[in-house]
């Protein structure tokens, strides 16, 4: 009997449907050479299914995912429908339901994707993002509407066990690693949260001695990251000091069209969830062009989290080779079509002793 992964599946809107058939064929290869088996089941939620029923998905679909070892997610984002509710109405309750508290997106420098900026050839890091709390809390609200006293406010919420798990993740991630962990605040401006998250991170550093722990402000690491990106091992960060920085971090590294990420529940009480950086791309959908690398790559996160390691260190291995050998898609400079590169990716790993 072969191992069996069940995989939901969501590939979404615009080239979703596009790069997720591509990584799927690839990771169905790897799947084969190394015994295992991954059954995918297609959902068919987003943009597509708002339109018709005016939900991103069913009411059921956190039940229904539930069954499922991961998720494996394209991107979800229309022109036509507010980014609130693409978020609120997929993302973020499944973030939230399945407890995926981590957001893991490793920034490296990969063959042929040059950096926009200088000196930052050998990027190698990983931004430990907060998943669940934080600055993206639903408690604030508004206040004297329409009036000249008119408010908003909105809450920040960061739990003692929260910050100690992501804490936690992170310090466990660099004994694997370079043994640095970079944890980023704003302790200076807001004066209550973030130096709650500085001691929490120390007392729960202190109990791995052997990583190493630097506190930076997020302007300053903004500036850091750009002019030094080479120092970085993991960074660890608050829900949104966590997003902004992963998006400053992938654009030092090259091209949206690669980065992957991962949505993780570490104690796999529930699937995770990996998707591209990236997001639908309207503006290429349809055309065949898109990079399938950002959705290879986090399937290939993907199998590492379902303790797949060897098959998931090949396809990581397969599309850097066919970048070396100058095959690339058009963000990248190249001319190869999303079936082109894919076919070169697939080919090189059915060719492996
Ligand atoms: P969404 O609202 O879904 O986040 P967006 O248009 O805001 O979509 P992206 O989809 O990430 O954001 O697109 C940003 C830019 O990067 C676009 O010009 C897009 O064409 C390009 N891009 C994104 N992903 C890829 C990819 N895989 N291959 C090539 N180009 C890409
Ligand atoms: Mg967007």
């Amino acid at each position: 009997m072969s191992r069996i992964h069940n995989i939901a599946v969501i590939a979404g809107d615009g080239i979703g449907p596009e790069v997720v058939p591509a990584a799927m064929r690839c990771l169905d290869t790897v799947a084969d050479r190394h015994g295992f088996v991954l059954r995918w089941t297609e959902y068919p939620w987003g943009s597509a299914y708002y339109h018709e029923n005016g939900v991103m998905m069913p009411a059921d679909a956190i039940r229904t995912l539930a069954e499922h070892d991961a998720i494996f997610l394209g991107a979800v984002g229309d022109p036509d429908i507010p980014d609130t509710v693409t978020l609120w109405g997929l993302l973020i309750p499944i973030r939230r339901r399945f407890n995926q508290y981590v957001n893991l997106r490793p920034v490296r420098t990969l063959p042929g994707v040059p950096s926009p900026v200088r000196g930052a050839e050998n990027v190698d890091l990983v931004i430990v993002r907060e998943n669940v709390e934080g600055e993206y809390s639903e408690v604030g609200g508004r206040l004297y509407r329409d009036q000249p006293g008119e408010a908003a406010i909105q809450e920040a919420i960061f739990t003692r066990v929260g910050v100690t798990r992501i804490a936690e993740y992170a310090a466990k991630l660099a004994r694997q690693r370079r043994k640095r962990v970079t944890s980023v605040t704003k302790s200076n401006g807001i004066v209550h949260t973030m130096p709650f998250w500085d001691e929490v991170v120390a007392e729960t550093l202190a109990n791995y001695p052997d990583v190493e722990l630097e506190k930076v402000l997020v302007d300053a690491m903004a500036a850091k990251l750009v002019l030094q990106p080479t120092a970085y091992d993991v960074i660890v960060a608050s829900n949104l000091f966590g997003d902004i920085l992963s998006d400053l971090a992938g654009a030092i590294a090259g091209s949206i069209g690669v980065a992957p990420s991962g949505n993780l529940n570490p104690e796999r009480e529930y699937p995770s969830m990996f998707e591209p950086v990236h997001g639908s791309a309207p503006d290429i959908a349809g055309q065949g062009i898109a990079n399938p690398i950002g959705q290879m790559w986090a399937g290939a996160m993907m199998l590492e989290h379902l303790g797949e390691e060897a098959a998931a260190r090949e396809v990581v291995e397969a599309f850097e080779a066919v970048l070396a050998s100058g095959i690339r898609t058009p963000d990248l400079g190249g001319t190869a079509t999303t079936a082109e590169f894919t076919e070169e990716v697939d080919a090189r790993l059915r060719a492996l002793p």
